[in-house]
């Protein structure tokens, strides 16, 4: 073959046994970190710890900052702004990696629990864009927290321990199913139909109606101290209930619920924390709400990371104006660390083959997203996809570029556009997957691991 071409091909393909390993032990971590930490919340929680290890101090413990320092901010639980700082001033701009660690799941309505046929449910109301079917007939834990008037906050994680229950949404017997099988997908599982079942045993109480939910709020009150009227103060969410597993008869990928975006996340964290004496400061956020449009004070639309990002240049500067910060956004560059699309051996059909990016194919970038030519997309200028790709050249990162799907199938978002607006250069990068927005999700080891050097190498880049 002509060495002129460009042709793409699987990083398994001459890797040395060296850097196999390497990927192997990163991918490990990365197994049991999506297990532990499923939700925004959580995930948030085992990034403090990662970081602390890896001696990070909180944004308050800091009088002034200086280059090779390593700070943290947490955003009400749900979102993480880690930063070490840079030998050049931070007005120069920084280099930073944005992943987003919410994921599609069921959360519950505000007025969830009820009684029918015997049976104790919660109302539900999804979140993200999901394919109802695939949440229903599975396992599923609740994950959350009840905050109670006056502050105390009860912590709900129930479902992944062998020991404990789950939970399930009901579906119809194939034998009584001609009607539904009839309807199209969309109408075949609505909304309303993804009840989550939680029990079946009536209370003895012989002055109350509706015996079984009232069994269960007793069960809730013993446990957790909570009754009715606390759910109006919770935030608790169903999540599968599967633990992340290797996937293939060669362990080659792994497969577990919410990869979209954790799989990006996980190696942004890692990155920041392996991140020593960067020439520019280097920043890994972890942002909320992508899933549903980034909106919201833990959203990427916020001014959470103008505001965090200000705090850090007056402490560095001293001096402090506005002008600092907009000059600051105005020189830095940043990897939206999400996910793409993975070609689909069984599915062809809706992508394009020469512009799809293939499982295990390295670390992937997409110009842009959007839908029906480009709409809504932050189409990165091709200046700054040079640099890029000179910095994952130059750190020996296997990288592919693709499209999200065939053109005029649909399209989707990230927070590229958000960050754009900021004024920085931008370009979405992140880890090819398969059956993106299921309970479970695919995705390639060695992209895992090529996006951990990929934003490593990104975050030391000098200008
Ligand atoms: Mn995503
Ligand atoms: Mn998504």
């Amino acid at each position: 073959m002509s060495s002129l071409f460009y042709e793409r091909k699987n990083g398994f393909d001459n890797i040395t046994e060296e850097e196999k390993a390497k990927v192997f032990s990163f991918c490990e971590d990365y197994r049991k970190f999506i297990t532990d930490y499923k939700t925004e919340r959580e995930f948030a929680k085992g990034s403090v710890e990662v970081l602390e290890k890896a001696g990070f101090k909180e944004l308050s413990k800091f009088d002034s900052l200086k280059a090779g320092d390593k700070v943290y901010y947490v955003n009400r639980g749900k979102g993480i702004f880690a930063a070490v700082i840079g030998e050049k001033p931070i007005t120069e701009g920084v280099n930073l990696v944005g992943a987003h660690i919410d994921s599609p799941r069921i959360d519950l309505k505000p007025n969830p629990l009820y009684e029918d046929s015997g049976i104790a449910l919660f109302k539900t109301h999804y979140y993200g864009g999901i394919k109802k079917y695939q949440w229903t007939t599975i396992p599923l834990s609740l994950h959350g927290v009840v905050v109670k008037p006056g502050g105390e906050t009860v912590e709900i994680n129930v479902g992944d321990s062998p020991s404990d229950p789950v939970f399930t949404i009901s579906d119809i017997l194939p034998h009584l199913a001609q009607d539904q099988m009839k309807k199209t997908l969309g109408e075949a599982f609505t909304g309303e139909n993804l009840n989550v079942i939680l029990g079946n045993i009536a209370s003895q109480d012989e002055d109350v109606t509706e015996k079984v939910k009232a069994n269960i709020l007793k069960i809730l009150n013993d446990k957790y101290g909570i009754e009715e009227i606390d759910f109006v103060t919770s935030e608790l969410e169903f999540v599968p209930a599967f633990e992340a597993r290797d996937l293939g008869f060669d362990r080659s990928m792994i497969a577990g619920y919410g990869q979209d975006d954790r799989v990006c996340g996980y190696p942004a964290l890692m990155a920041v924390a392996n991140c020593e004496k960067p020439e520019r400061t280097a920043i890994a956020l972890l942002v909320d709400k992508e899933e549903i449009g980034s909106m919201g004070n833990t959203g990427m639309q916020s001014k959470h990371f103008e505001n965090v990002l200000g705090k850090l240049i007056s402490l560095s500067v001293g001096n402090y104006n506005d002008l600092m910060l907009r000059e600051c956004l105005t020189n830095s560059i940043c990897l939206s660390a999400d996910v793409g699309v993975a070609l689909d051996p069984s599915y062809p059909e809706v992508s394009e083959k020469k512009n799809s990016a293939i499982l295990n194919g390295g670390l992937l970038l997409n110009k842009y997203t959007g839908a029906r030519g480009k709409s809504g997309a932050s189409d990165a200028n091709a200046e700054f996809v040079a640099e890029v790709v000179d910095i994952f050249n130059k750190n020996d990162v296997k990288w592919q570029i693709a499209e999200l799907g065939r053109v005029d199938l649909g399209g989707g978002g990230t927070i590229a556009q958000f960050v754009a607006n900021l004024d920085m250069e931008v370009i979405d990068c992140g880890v090819p997957i398969l059956s993106m927005h299921s309970p479970y999700e695919v995705t390639g080891k060695f992209d895992i691991y090529m996006a951990y050097k990929g934003y490593l190498g990104f975050m030391n880049a000098g200008r």
